[in-house]
């Protein structure tokens, strides 16, 4: 895919309507996280330093098409402000006069936040009416939320075919680290996916063992490929139904050239509570009773091993149940060892999903990865090769 870049565009005097993530953790009425309202301060700036005006498009929460007061976005104007260090004016509705009569008030480089897009049905419908009325209010169209771009909605889609359209700087920033990782990486390419089970990553698994060198499997799902050469893993998180599925990516693997590598011994204990008495062991010795809650030393050494071999990493989801100490060991251990290559430039080291970034942050390492990725949804459904269409719509 090409992209045209900001660069290139014609902005002083022009409106941008810029799509962004603002759906942020809220608690009490306060943002308890403002990551998303920070990653899209770049973007904006750029825009408003080259004398643009920009209104702002995003969604809070699942209103339904509905006007939902409780789910309006006007409380994130004022931290906006904050963190700009410019006003944000507030739009009541994101098309009609409203919209426009705030848009037009703007100075030049001013910035506009427009009501919730959701709060119109037209936007989940991809309803290319609303589209047109969303693209009446600007001259140009920017796409900064990766996190939304697995969605075709008429602010993430639509709109991107009625105007100009360019990636943000978020959204380039991401699309390149993807394609670093997994688009057009530099070989060997090992992939580390774990989590609880298989039934949710099995379009991820298909997809990677088709590119990658080498895949460690690990967490839960690790159990279930297990179970199916035959290996006994007592009272542990297993999907039985799914051993036909995972002989079946054993065997892709084999086809592709990926080398799969399983857990070769476990951490395990009688229960998950902290502090409760964990056991090594060979994974031929799993005991009726036991639980595998993490990978073991030998594992982790010959995964480590393996990322010396290679030149980018990409990874979803953690190795054990890492947040319950001391089942938090093989994933740390690991993300560590990736910071260290990435940060002295021998790893391109790629990571997302929702709990990967959480065990990511419990190591302490996100700020040397080379790319932490927090769309969730959208990263993982990249993961498995799917078309996004927020993407694929910026695509020239
Ligand atoms: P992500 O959100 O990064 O995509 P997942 O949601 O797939 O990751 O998986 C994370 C969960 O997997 C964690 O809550 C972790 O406790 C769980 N998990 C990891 N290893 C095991 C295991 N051996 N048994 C049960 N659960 C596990
Ligand atoms: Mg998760």
């Amino acid at each position: 895919m090409t992209f045209r870049t900001l660069d290139t565009a014609d902005l002083a005097g022009k409106t941008a309507l810029v799509r962004v993530d603002f759906n942020v953790p809220v608690e009490a009425g306060k943002i308890t996280d403002d990551t998303r309202l920070r990653s899209a301060l770049p973007t904006i700036q750029y825009l408003t330093g080259k004398g643009a005006k920009v209104a702002l498009l995003a969604h809070f929460d699942r209103p339904k098409g509905k006007v939902v007061p409780a789910m309006s976005l006007g409380f994130v104007a004022q931290p906006l402000a904050a963190l700009l260090g410019a006003p944000v004016a507030f739009a009541g509705d994101c098309v009609g006069d409203e919209a426009a009569k705030v848009i037009a008030a703007l100075p030049a480089g001013g910035v506009a936040l427009l009501e919730n897009v959701r709060f119109h049905a037209g936007e989940e419908g991809n309803d290319p009416a609303f589209a047109a009325q969303l693209a009446k209010l600007g001259d140009l169209y920017v796409n900064d939320a990766f996190s939304a771009a697995h969605r075709a909605h008429a602010s993430t889609e639509g709109l991107a075919r009625l105007l100009p359209a360019y990636p943000g700087l978020a959204m380039r920033r991401e699309l390149d680290a993807l394609d670093a990782a997994l688009g057009n990486p530099k070989k060997p390419v090992i992939g580390i996916v774990g989590g609880s089970k298989v039934s949710t990553k099995l379009d991820l698994l298909r997809n990677l063992v088709t590119k990658l060198d080498y895949l460690a499997i690990g967490g839960g799902m690790a159990n279930t490929f297990l179970h199916a050469a035959q290996i006994d893993v007592g009272a542990s998180l297993c999907e039985p139904d799914l051993a036909d599925i995972a002989l079946e990516i054993i065997d892709l693997a084999a086809v592709a050239g990926c080398t799969l590598l399983l857990p070769t011994d476990v951490v395990v204990a009688k229960s998950v509570k902290p502090g409760v008495h964990a056991q090594t062991r060979n994974v031929y010795e799993v005991q009726p009773d036991d639980l595998i809650l993490d990978a073991g030393p030998e594992t982790v050494k010959t995964l480590l091993a393996a990322m010396d071999a290679s030149q980018t990493l990409i990874w979803n989801g953690p190795l054990g149940v890492f947040e319950v100490p001391p089942f938090d060991e093989a994933t740390v251990s690991a993300a560590k060892h990736a910071a260290k290559l990435a940060k002295s430039g021998k790893l391109v080291a790629v990571a997302g999903g929702g709990d990967t970034v959480s065990a990511l942050n419990h190591a302490g390492v996100v700020g040397d990865m080379t790319f932490v990725s927090t769309a969730g949804g959208a990263f993982l459904e990249w993961m498995e090769g799917k078309d996004l269409p927020g993407v694929s719509a910026l695509n020239t």
